[in-house]
């Protein structure tokens, strides 16, 4: 469910028509709405109510904007983060250092410091060398890192294989089987304190079956690590909740995975820790688009190209990626097309032989669900600048992330002068 409707034949986000904001700030723009984020964190927690101990911490990556985290961290979220870049929006957007949790596989040695600096409540460490080092880094300040060990549990969540992360040959997590002996060990590494276990198996997920195997592998590893004498009090059981990209398609609900948690992990006596993104924020934005001109062809559908491109949108190009078109003022007539950027690229389409609203030149169209992992895949590929974000709050509107136009881009580029 989410606030994109139309009012009067009129696509609005919220009580916004999206025309509006097209002659404002220009296309293409992402365009995000208030009410759709606070109401899917809202269920989020809702689905969890029932458990005793939760902390969530919205994966930062699916949408970063500073807008969108804070309207996160007013509604009590914390942030899981897996860069010194992210880490620093988290805080820049009010989340507080303890509510923040530090993933990834190839945090730096600067990162680390950077985490230890901001007080951050847990580093998800993913290799035992990583936690060597990060050991060494906070004995050497006279400090102790805060860590869950993530743990490959070798399932298949049924996912694209680009976003697939738990089986064993992900570079992420250690293997499960090797697990508590990594633990152990690190445990009694000064400058560090083991106080959990965190899997990830993946993202835009289906099914609730690949995280309940995965979950009740985490449970044996919580009996076999308190069975050889260590402590464990958090339990992450990472994001993956996937979206509807097609009208009419059947996701697990909250509610769904929050009874599916219940039943699994209730008894662990632990703090479960989750970090949803996509779920939260997938569905709470639109890529808004104006069509330059439709191309006739001599056989077959149409071509009518929007501006904008695989650079705004990478999702269709990386991973042959729905996402519903649907035009801003719907004629009522439809039409077969292929729907493509300008971009110099055959990978630059997003929809081949596709039934959608008639459009024509000139005319606003839309790609629904574009709130997660859109805007922050962007680049300037082909020169075109970073695309410009704007969030909706009932009837009023704020550009939340300027268009950084192509001179900006070149300006911070220099020719030396053994060149000149
Ligand atoms: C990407 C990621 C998430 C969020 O995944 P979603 O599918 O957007 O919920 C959570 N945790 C980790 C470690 C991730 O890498």
């Amino acid at each position: 469910m989410d606030h994109f409707e139309y009012q009067n034949g009129v696509l609005c986000a919220e009580d916004v028509p999206l025309g509006t904001i097209a002659d404002a700030v220009g296309t293409p723009v992402y365009v995000y709405s208030r009410a759709t984020l606070e109401r899917h964190a809202r269920a989020f927690k809702a689905g969890l109510a029932h458990l005793p101990k939760v902390h969530i911490a919205f994966a930062i990556k699916a949408n970063p904007n500073l807008a969108v985290l804070k309207v996160m961290s007013r509604e009590g979220l914390g942030a899981d983060v897996v860069s010194g870049g992210e880490l620093a929006r988290a805080l820049a957007a009010g989340m507080t250092g303890p509510d923040i949790v530090f993933s990834g596989v190839g945090k730096t040695a600067a990162e680390m410091v950077q985490g230890l600096e901001a007080g951050i409540g847990q580093f998800n460490i993913e290799s035992e060398e990583e936690g060597i080092e990060l050991a060494a880094i906070a004995a050497a300040r006279g400090l102790r890192a805060v860590c869950a060990l993530r743990v490959n549990p070798d399932v298949d969540a049924r996912t694209h294989e680009k976003i697939s992360t738990g089986k064993a040959e992900n570079k992420f997590g250690v293997p499960i089987d090797r697990a508590a002996g990594i633990y152990t060990r690190l445990a009694v590494l000064p400058g560090i304190e083991m106080r959990g276990v965190a899997v990830h198996i993946g993202s835009q997920l289906q099914q609730l079956q690949p995280l309940e195997d995965a979950f009740i592998k985490l449970g044996e590893l919580i009996a076999e690590l308190r069975a050889g004498g260590q402590s464990v009090t958090h339990a992450d059981l990472g994001g993956g909740l996937g979206v509807p990209y097609k009208a009419g398609d059947v996701f697990p609900s909250p509610a769904e995975y929050g009874a599916m948690v219940g039943r699994v992990c209730s008894q662990w006596d632990v703090t479960l820790m989750f970090e949803p993104g996509r779920v939260i924020c997938g569905n709470a934005g639109v890529l808004l688009t104006r069509v330059i001109r439709v191309k006739r062809s001599s056989n077959g559908a149409p071509f009518v190209v929007v501006d904008a491109a695989m650079n705004d949108l990478a999702r269709p190009a990386m991973y042959g990626a729905w996402h519903d078109i649907d035009a801003v003022v719907p004629s009522g007539s439809r039409m077969i097309a292929n729907v493509v950027g300008p971009i110099c690229e055959t990978g630059d389409t997003f929809a081949m032989g596709r039934d959608i609203d008639a459009l024509e030149a000139g005319d606003l169209a839309v790609f629904r669900t574009a709130g997660a992992y859109g805007a922050t895949m962007a680049s300037s590929y082909n020169s075109r600048g970073f695309v410009c974000e704007v969030m909706v709050d009932g009837a009023k509107f704020a550009v939340v992330a300027d268009r950084i136009l192509p001179a900006a881009i070149t300006a911070a580029e220099r020719v030396p002068e053994w060149l000149e």
